[in-house]
């Protein structure tokens, strides 16, 4: 198996700035300047909108425009993945990126929220075209309230080291970073582990409402509650207030199925 080697020279790097929350979003500005402190080749695609939960969603059936809204910062009316495609084969043209930053992310990717993740999937794509790529987001408090402040200073504290030890490590053929910083002041993290991808005891909830004209309607509503997790989780990390550093890997197939599978139909 192929493996990318580490990036030579960090402050000479490609790096393509992405994320899910769209270009207008806080967490694109404190990844673009973290960016910006490791390297000056740094660009950004990012989507026009906010494209939360749409995973590895393409844009097949429309026309997708491009808009340069500054020097090496562009705008894609599409999805996460659409603007890592334009990015590369369009933006970038002949020279790809060595590192693709997803983020910063307005709420942690943990667990399942990988499979629903904007943020991760651009990551991922990155990562099929052959690159680098880390997803990068942030734990915001669980009450429900979208005023609260996103600890960004957490983020601007850790995360030019870690992105420098990613950077000069040889990562393994299709496999990309998701990092994950806790809902903190950067003085009370507690460290960085890398851990495992956890898993809810429970899954997403469905709550039904009605409308003022008393039609029902149905929202989709987040996990009640953070669960006791067993250790070594991307969830227990973020619970016992630690960064959490996770490679995932494109392929999801279950290697322990195989051999009864292949009993069963050999
Ligand atoms: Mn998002």
């Amino acid at each position: 198996m192929t493996s990318l080697g580490p990036v030579a020279d960090l402050s000479r790097a490609r790096i393509l700035v992405t994320n899910d929350d769209g270009i207008a979003a806080p967490g694109i500005r404190v990844l673009e300047r973290i960016a910006r402190g490791l390297s000056r080749d740094v660009w950004t695609v990012a989507p026009e909108t906010q494209q939360s939960a749409v995973s590895h969603s393409l844009t097949i059936r429309r026309p997708l425009r491009v808009q340069r809204l500054a020097p090496r910062r562009f705008a894609v009316d599409g999805t996460p993945t659409d603007c890592v495609l334009v990015g590369v084969h369009e933006v970038l043209g002949g020279r790809g990126p060595d590192l693709v930053l997803s983020g910063i992310n307005m709420g942690a990717n943990l667990g399942e929220d990988i499979g629903y993740s904007g943020t991760v999937a651009a990551a991922m794509e990155a990562c099929l075209l052959g690159h680098r790529a880390i997803a990068i987001s942030l734990d915001l408090p669980r009450n429900g309230s979208v005023a609260t402040r996103p600890r960004w200073d957490t983020c601007s504290h850790y995360l030019p080291g870690i992105l420098r030890t990613l950077a000069g490590l040889s990562w393994p053929e299709a496999t990309l970073m998701n990092v994950n910083v806790p809902d903190l002041p950067h003085g009370a993290v507690s460290g960085i582990r890398v851990a495992h991808q956890g898993r809810r005891k429970q899954g997403l909830r469905l709550e039904k409402r009605a409308d003022p004209e008393g039609r029902p309607y149905w929202w989709i509503l987040d996990y009640s509650k953070e669960e006791a997790q067993p250790r070594g989780s991307d969830l227990s990390a973020i619970n016992q207030g630690a960064i959490a550093v996770t490679p995932v890997t494109i392929d999801v197939t279950a290697r322990g199925a195989l051999p009864e599978l292949r009993a069963a139909f050999g």
